[in-house]
Order: C-alpha cells, then sequence, then structure tokens
C-alpha cells in the first residue's frame, strides 16, 4: 500500500517539474549555515505543501550543474525505496532528479 501511495506522489511530482514549475535551482548552499537556512523554510511549509517543497528544494526532473549531481549518489537517497529520506523533504524521487539539499 505504501509503495502505491508512493508511486502516486512521484508520479504527481514528475508532473509538476515536467510542466514546468519553476523551482529555486540556485543559490546552492554552499556553507552549513545557508544550508541550515534551508531546512528552516522547509519547516515552515505546512507538511503537505508538495508544491512549496520542490520550489524551496530547486527541484530537477534531470541531473543538474557540471558535475550533473543527482539524488542517486546523494546521501539522503535510499535506492530500494527511491525515497529522499531528507525529514524536511521526505518525498518519492527518481535517482535522476535533483535538488539543491543535495549532499555527499
Ligand atoms: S536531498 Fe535532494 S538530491 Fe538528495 S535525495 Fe533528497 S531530493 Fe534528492
Amino acid at each position: 500500500m505504501r509503495n502505491e501511495e508512493e508511486e502516486k506522489v512521484r508520479q504527481q511530482i514528475e508532473g509538476l517539474l515536467s510542466n514546468g514549475l519553476k523551482t529555486m535551482l540556485e543559490p546552492f548552499p554552499e556553507t552549513h549555515v545557508e544550508f541550515a537556512k534551508l531546512l528552516d523554510e522547509l519547516r515552515n511549509l505546512s507538511p503537505d505543501d508538495l508544491e512549496g517543497k520542490l520550489v524551496i528544494g530547486g527541484f530537477a526532473d534531470q541531473p543538474y550543474g557540471p558535475d550533473q549531481m543527482r539524488c542517486l549518489e546523494c546521501m539522503y537517497y535510499l535506492v530500494h525505496r527511491k525515497w529522499c529520506d531528507l525529514p524536511e523533504l521526505a518525498v518519492p524521487v527518481e535517482p535522476d532528479w535533483y535538488c539543491r539539499l543535495w549532499r555527499i
């Protein structure tokens, strides 16, 4: 059951991103302070504000930047569940997606 629900949300995200939802890809949080500030912004969202998470998180439905960063190599990515385990996001994601909370 959980898988089906997560797949539904994954498709919803895919739809929003492929329809051109404008997300904040930049600036990338270079320091711990900037990273923490982004987490604070995410915590201020209502828990079901999926679009807000995507916008503030700076999501993309493809790898990003010269290093082609993507969820698959991010420390928060759970491969078998195809899930972002960063509590402030906690969303189903594809391995080839990206967001600016990316960490290795
Ligand atoms: S933090 Fe961002 S890049 Fe990392 S797994 Fe989550 S959504 Fe993907």
